[in-house]
Parts: C-alpha cells; sequence; structure tokens
C-alpha cells in the first residue's frame, strides 16, 4: 500500500507526549502529524496505544506496547489491516524495574519509604535484610522482557532459570523448563517473574496451584499483563502467607480499584503500569517505526515486529 500520512494518535499521551514522536519522525518521506478520533479517515497508518474501530479502515497500526491483546486481531486480518508491535525495546527499562523490586524487598527500601511518610525512625527486624546472591528467580517468558530481567538480575549475582513454551534453552538462563512444568519450575525460586504475552494459553497461568507450588518466603513479580494471574487466587495466597509477597505493576482492572485489598497488605508493592517508562520511550517506538516505514518506501512488505 501507499503511505503518505502517518497519524500519531494522541492516547499515546499516557505515555510520553505525541508531539515529541511527531518531531522525531519528521524527516520521514510522509507526513506525520499528531490525529485525534476525528482525524483517523485521513490517515493510511496511525502509531497508537488504544484501539478505536475507525483504525479497521487504515492500512497499518503499530502499537507503542509490546503487548496487544487489546486489538481484535480476527476483525484486522478480515479488513486486511498490519499490526505491529513495540516488542524489543523494553529489555533494560523492565529488568531494571524487575531489579529494583527485588532490591526493595531484600534491602527493606519499600519499608523505609513508607516510614518515612510517617517520620518514624524503624529499623529492620534483625532477620529481614538479606542479599541477592544465593537466590534464584524463575522467570516465566523469556522473550524480550525475561532476557532483560534475565540480564539485569544476573548482573546483581541472582541465578536466572527461565520457563517457556518449548523449553529450549537461552542464554542468560541457567536453565529452561516447558510450560507444561511450570509447577516445578517455580517450586524452589525464590522470586517468580511473570513477562510473558497474554493469550488465551497464558490466561490464569499463575492460579492457585501455582501460588501452592511456590515457597513461602517467595516473592511473586508480575510485570506482564493483569489476567495472567487469577488475582483473588494471588491475594488468598499473600493473605494466607502461602507466599512472602509481591510486586505487581499490572492488574484485571486497571486503575487497579481503590477497594483493592492489593492496595494495603504487607510485602506488596503496587505500580501503576509503568514498568517500561523511561523519557526515551518516544525514540525506541520511533526507531520501529522508522525501520517499518523504510521498508514500506524500499518495496519490502515484511513488516519488522508484525503480530497480523
Ligand atoms: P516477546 O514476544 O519478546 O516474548 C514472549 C515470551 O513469552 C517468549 O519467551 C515466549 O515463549 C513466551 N511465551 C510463553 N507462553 C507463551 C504463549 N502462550 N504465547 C506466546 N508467548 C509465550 O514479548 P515481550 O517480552 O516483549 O513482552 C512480553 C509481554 O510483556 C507483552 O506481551 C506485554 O503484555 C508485557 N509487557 C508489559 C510491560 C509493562 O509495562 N509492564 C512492558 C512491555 C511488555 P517462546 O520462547 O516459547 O516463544
Amino acid at each position: 500500500f501507499e503511505l503518505e500520512r502517518l497519524g500519531i494518535h494522541d492516547s499515546v499521551d499516557a505515555v510520553f507526549p505525541p508531539s515529541e514522536l511527531a518531531t522525531h519522525l519528521a524527516d520521514l518521506p510522509v507526513a506525520v502529524d499528531v490525529i485525534g478520533d476525528d482525524e483517523i479517515a485521513a490517515c493510511d497508518a496511525v502509531v497508537t496505544l488504544e484501539y478505536r474501530e475507525a483504525f479497521l479502515e487504515l492500512d497499518w497500526i503499530h502499537s507503542i506496547q509490546a503487548g496487544v491483546d487489546r486489538f481484535p486481531f480476527d476483525d484486522l486480518e478480515a479488513e486486511g489491516v498490519v499490526l505491529t508491535n513495540s516488542t524489543g525495546i523494553h529489555d533494560r527499562t523492565v529488568g531494571e524495574t524487575v531489579a529494583g523490586y527485588l532490591l526493595a524487598f531484600s534491602r527493606r527500601l519499600h519499608d523505609h519509604v513508607a516510614n518515612q511518610q510517617e517520620r518514624r525512625w524503624e529499623r529492620p527486624e534483625w532477620d529481614e535484610a538479606f542479599t541477592l546472591p544465593g537466590n534464584t528467580a524463575c522467570v516465566v517468558g523469556t522473550g524480550t522482557l525475561g532476557r532483560g530481567v534475565a540480564e539485569t538480575l544476573g548482573a546483581l549475582g541472582v541465578r536466572v532459570i527461565g520457563v517457556r513454551r518449548s523449553g529450549d534453552p537461552v542464554s542468560g538462563f541457567e536453565e529452561i523448563y516447558a510450560n507444561d512444568d511450570l509447577l516445578e519450575a517455580v517450586a524452589d525460586a525464590e522470586f517468580v517473574i511473570a513477562t510473558v504475552p497474554l493469550t488465551d494459553e497464558t490466561h490464569h497461568l499463575f492460579d492457585a496451584d501455582a501460588f501452592d507450588a511456590m515457597r513461602e518466603d517467595a516473592y511473586f513479580v508480575n510485570v506482564a499483563r493483569g489476567p495472567v494471574v487469577d488475582e483473588p487466587a494471588l491475594i488468598d495466597a499473600l493473605e494466607s502467607d502461602s507466599i512472602e509477597g509481591a510486586a505487581l505493576d499490572v492488574f484485571e482492572a486497571e486503575p487497579l480499584p481503590e477497594a483493592s485489598p492489593l492496595w494495603e497488605l504487607d510485602e506488596v508493592i503496587v505500580t501503576p503500569h509503568c514498568a517500561a517508562y523511561t523519557r526515551d520511550y518516544f525514540r525506541d517506538v520511533g526507531e520501529i517505526v522508522r525501520e517499518n516505514v523504510g521498508r514500506l518506501e524500499s518495496g519490502d512488505e515484511a513488516f519488522h515486529n508484525r503480530v497480523v
């Protein structure tokens, strides 16, 4: 198809100012404009966070997130709309966020921040703080996120094992299990970290059985998508001390409802779906868009990061 006008949909504003990306891409050989819902029809393609039905009239949609579970794959395919995503750019950001959660738990930083809010000078119990080397993290999903987490935690001395569909080895992981062996894979890990895409197969992958299989001193981390976890089962596991704690960036309902017990449970860190945030986000997304516009211009329709 002929690409003449690329819209930067204003929904990306939740992650970075759309004008930053438009300026970054101003040298492309196509018109690049920030657009609202009323200007979708005047474009051939969009870069977006959210989905709109009007996108079905376009040739190409680029998602600024790696997760594309909210896009209607069947409708896009039926209408011949290409969907590309932003996998490949979140290794370091999410890796450092996960390292931050682990360091908060091991060095008790979340307690100190909470105490500071109350002007309370209170040291941890003698046996609360620990160091990371010698601990094992089981990373479920060994793609961009999983590898970034493995690299960052590996540098902190954590032993990293992984879970993926095939069970084939991946560099940076000491051992790899297949999805079918999840319960065995999580059993000996002090940290269990979800980095899988949300699909029919991974929906509620972390259920009561998975939390039962974890150690009582295990921390669970979810930087993937809320529905890969059966959230009531996680809350039960936390409330009954069958696991030690959790760091959660994503939830079954977002924003996390005010009434959720997760806000106030001990040893739970809640972050507002921002594990991948960085001031360079628009540049990282821009390079994927630039690559694909270049391929289109050269007549190569093999899109980078194509999902549909
Ligand atoms: P990738 O496609 O690079 O990696 C996906 C990994 O999950 C692969 O190792 C893959 O396995 C594994 N996997 C296991 N089960 C399945 C399954 N049933 N279907 C598909 N893959 C499976 O994705 P990313 O690492 O870039 O992103 C992963 C997810 O993380 C995104 O889909 C998104 O939902 C979430 N995310 C969250 C962010 C946040 O802000 N919190 C930021 C970025 C992403 P195999 O090796 O067998 O193919």
